[in-house]
């Protein structure tokens, strides 16, 4: 499940928002737990005949809610790192959570430590919000302002949402408070350990410590409760598998990321590129391609100036029946800034926009020439040769 790849929900303030097809699972989950478990219980309802559709609309309601908080969370942390000049390139809401991605690392401590804590904070902001919205209710009920009026049953189920509102973002701030790198916590204190080292390396690799660290401890805990018989540590034995990886890969993205910084697209890329007309038939490409050429190619017209990009994709896209008549320049991609790359730019760049535009290769050009190509190969090698 973790495969698929995350939908597309559309863009919030220009970032665009992505959710993993495993939330939908967790959603119905969610709302069948809230609906037939957790709100009967809260409310004193006893076990009705038939669907509880009141119930159902209330564990929507909630679900939905807790859906807004999580989304609050990642958009404090993509709003403040875009206020300090850190790109956004998406946020993915998925099963634990969300992950707001930049598309940089932090260029300070003081950056990486707001980024990190806005995030935390806004789930505070928002359990304090619903908690007092619940104290009040409780408040007002105990005082018999309800009584007697159309409004009680209503007040009863704003006053359940409200505190299983309260209970999930002050467990969503805590637990991403947790100082293990990557969550939140753990970004914190690499900003602290980076500003007291002054080297960003160190600290990444203290920060990656301490996910580890964090995630043996949660493992030893699980183990501890699984002993004693109780089998829901199992959730935190999953939990430290998915920290200690998650902390390991952070710490070798950050690492690669670092070393893509340091040289230019021009010098890791595929030069001479393949190059192939565009009048050819998709036929004779695929030829091509199977036989002697590297794919992807530019398509260049007769003048030599390449003006396109085609790959397999793009050739797969037509069926084989219409090969023979349908030539390069109508499958190709026009070169656009969705498929190019300056060969100035820093390597990292290439990565980058390959990651946002979900493109496994990019035309590389230097003014209006295109120069070659460059993919996550070309990237990969690169780290290898670095031991990375
Ligand atoms: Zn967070």
């Amino acid at each position: 499940m973790f495969l698929t790849r995350p939908w597309t929900l559309g863009k919030i303030f220009g970032i665009p928002l992505r959710i993993d097809p495993s939330w939908l699972l967790i959603f119905l989950l969610l709302v069948y737990q809230l609906a037939f478990i957790v709100f009967p219980y809260e409310l004193g309802v006893r076990p009705r005949r038939g669907i509880p559709f009141d119930l159902i609309a209330l564990a929507v309601a909630a679900s939905l809610l807790l859906f807004a908080s999580v989304l609050a969370h990642e958009l404090a942390h993509a709003l403040m790192a875009r206020t300090r000049g850190v790109s956004v390139l998406s946020i993915t809401l998925f099963i634990f959570g969300g992950i707001a991605q930049i598309g940089d690392e932090p260029d300070s401590p003081a950056t990486e430590f707001l980024i990190a804590i806005v995030g935390p904070l806004i789930s505070f902001v928002i359990a304090i919000f619903a908690g007092a919205v619940w104290i009040w209710l409780q408040a007002f009920d105990a005082l018999g302002v309800f009584y007697q009026t159309p409004l009680p049953r209503l007040a009863l189920y704003v006053s359940v949402v409200a505190f299983y509102l309260a209970q999930t973002n002050l467990l969503l701030a805590v637990f991403n408070l947790l100082p293990g790198f990557p969550l939140d916590g753990g970004r914190v204190l690499r900003a602290l350990v980076w500003a007291v080292l002054k080297d960003p390396k160190r600290a990444t690799y203290w920060g990656m410590l301490s996910g580890r660290g964090l995630a043996l401890l949660m493992a030893g805990v699980g183990v501890f409760f699984i002993l004693r018989g109780e089998y829901d540590g199992g959730w935190a034995l999953l939990m430290a598998w998915f920290l200690w990886r998650a902390a390991g890969d952070a710490y070798h993205g950050m690492l690669a990321r670092e070393l893509l910084k340091q040289v230019t697209v021009g010098e890791l890329m595929r030069s001479p590129a393949s190059r192939v007309s565009e009048a050819l038939s998709l036929r004779e490409l695929a030829e091509q391609f199977s036989s002697w050429l590297r794919a992807p190619a530019l398509a260049v017209d007769l003048q030599g100036v390449a003006v396109g990009m085609i790959g397999i994709a793009q050739l797969e896209k037509f069926n084989r029946a219409h090969w023979e008549t349908t030539r390069v320049r109508q499958a190709m991609l026009p070169l656009s800034p969705d498929n190019t790359v300056r060969s100035t730019a820093p390597a990292l760049q290439a990565l980058q926009v390959m990651t946002e535009r979900e493109r496994e290769a990019l035309a590389v050009v230097q003014g209006e020439q295109a120069l070659g190509i460059i993919g996550r190969e070309e990237l990969a090698r690169y780290l290898q040769t670095k031991g990375e």
